[in-house]
């Protein structure tokens, strides 16, 4: 965290309230820095807005030259709202309706990524009826994806896109009026933080697109080879360089004939999780039967839901110091403590085997490393506490100040035949 001293984030807590996020835009900036010139010149890097869609980020990984990689209408929204041009957006996710897919369509989405002949057929008759014609990419699962690095999404059963097997046994049914296939997509891991292992990824899922390529021969204009760089989460650390990643790729796409494809890569967790901190205040500290318990007014419902699902290690808050009555704060050795957080659930832990110091109510815990799968991915809405309050920063100050609200909103009102009046009323409004 580069420009966020402890006192700096004392003013912001004081001034926004906890708990707060705090992004460094500098941050940001320098890791969409570090990507983009780890990629072989000319390949498009998108932003996966799953990793967090507040819109200051997106705005800005946009001016710098990223594009938008969405997988629901929201934030697709979001996207184009930050000024996201809709011909160059990405649309994926397996599951889309056709609701989406017309609202998709009809903001001029350039590139939907598709997982099946169903998903394929889908998008064709939106886009037929629409009057358009849209361009998509097939998602593959590789069928032999190296194991042991972060989630795998492939080489595996998976809900993700079409296996290359069936592909080269049906290739008719991957075909739709109204689309036209001009690429391919392979997102088959997250999270990996070695070099040489994510250029094996992508040799593997190159080799997956030649085989899916000799059975479709599509007019190649795109290959998404997804992404996967790793960036440590909500522990202290900083992002891992990629040497020699750019020759990797470039000799692995040799062999394609035809005029070359354009190389496509995204990333959510690089590019945003380092510019990101939570910053809590403790409200309590005691002793439950031998076990401190520091509890802060922060916790599920800020960070970390995902957590829940087993899916994220244990989160590490750091100590911060905090001046003024509780000057003691952060003060002595670390010790062995649950970090709880104040909902009313016995869930509501950050971390269960925390190492902190000695720290008081009132004193400040920052944890680092949180600006992608932060707020978004957390248990937001349960217990109805309001959402921290989320500042992105840079050298100059204070850029941003937002806070994310969810309420209840009304529904058209139902006709007696069951249909809804007015709007369709299949898209909640979450603003
Ligand atoms: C989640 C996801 C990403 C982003 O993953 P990160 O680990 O945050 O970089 C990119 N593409 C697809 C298709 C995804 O599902």
């Amino acid at each position: 965290m580069s420009s966020l001293g402890p006192e700096r984030l004392e003013r912001l807590a004081a001034e926004y309230g906890t708990p707060l996020y705090v992004y460094d835009l500098d941050e940001l900036r320098a890791a969409y820095a570090d990507l983009s010139g780890a990629l072989p010149t000319g390949s498009h890097l998108f932003y996966s807005l799953k990793a967090n869609p507040h819109p200051p980020l997106v705005r800005e990984l946009l001016d710098l030259g990223a594009r938008a990689e969405v997988c629901s209408p929201s934030e697709l929204d979001t996207a184009l709202d930050s000024g996201a041009d809709a011909s160059a957006c990405l649309y994926t996710g397996p599951a889309k309706t056709e609701t989406e897919l017309d609202h998709a369509l009809a903001r001029g989405v350039g590139l939907f990524s598709v997982d099946s002949p169903t998903d394929l057929a889908r998008l064709g008759r939106c886009a037929r009826r629409a009057g358009t014609a849209a361009k998509a990419i097939l998602r593959l699962n590789p069928a032999d994806y190296p194991r042991g690095a972060g989630l795998a999404m492939g080489g595996a059963p998976s809900q993700f896109g079409a296996d290359v097997a069936w592909v080269r046994e049906q290739p008719d049914r991957f075909r739709a009026d109204g689309v036209e296939l001009v690429g391919y997509h392979v997102y088959a891991g997250t999270n990996i933080d070695d070099v040489e292992r994510l250029a094996t990824w992508f040799e593997v899922a190159l080799d997956a697109v030649r085989q899916a390529q000799e059975a479709l021969r599509l007019r190649l204009e795109i290959i998404d080879l997804g992404g996967g760089f790793g960036h440590p989460y909500a522990r202290p650390g900083t992002r891992p360089p990629w040497p020699g990643l750019a020759g990797r790729i470039t000799e692995a796409l040799g062999g394609f004939g035809g005029p070359p494809p354009v190389v496509a890569f995204e990333s959510g967790r690089y590019l945003v999780c380092g510019c990101g901190a939570l910053v809590v205040r403790v409200q309590d500290v005691k002793t439950s039967q031998g076990t401190r318990f520091v509890i802060a007014d922060g916790g599920i419902n800020a960070l970390g839901g995902m957590q829940g699902l087993r899916r994220v290690p244990p989160i590490m808050a750091e100590a911060l110091p905090a001046p003024g009555a509780n000057g003691a704060g952060g003060s002595g050795a670390a010790s062995r403590t649950v970090l709880a957080g104040p909902l009313c659930t016995a869930l509501d832990l950050l971390n269960q085997r925390a190492e902190l110091p000695g720290v008081r109510p009132g004193d400040l815990l920052v944890i680092p490393n949180v600006g992608a799968y932060g707020l978004t991915a957390s248990l937001v809405a349960f217990l109805g506490r309001t959402a921290p309050a989320e500042v992105s920063v840079d050298a100059r100050g204070v850029r941003s100040a937002l806070r994310l609200d969810l309420r209840y909103g009304e529904l058209p009102a139902a006709r007696p035949d069951g249909g809804l009046t007015g709007d369709r009323g299949d898209r909640a409004e979450m603003r």
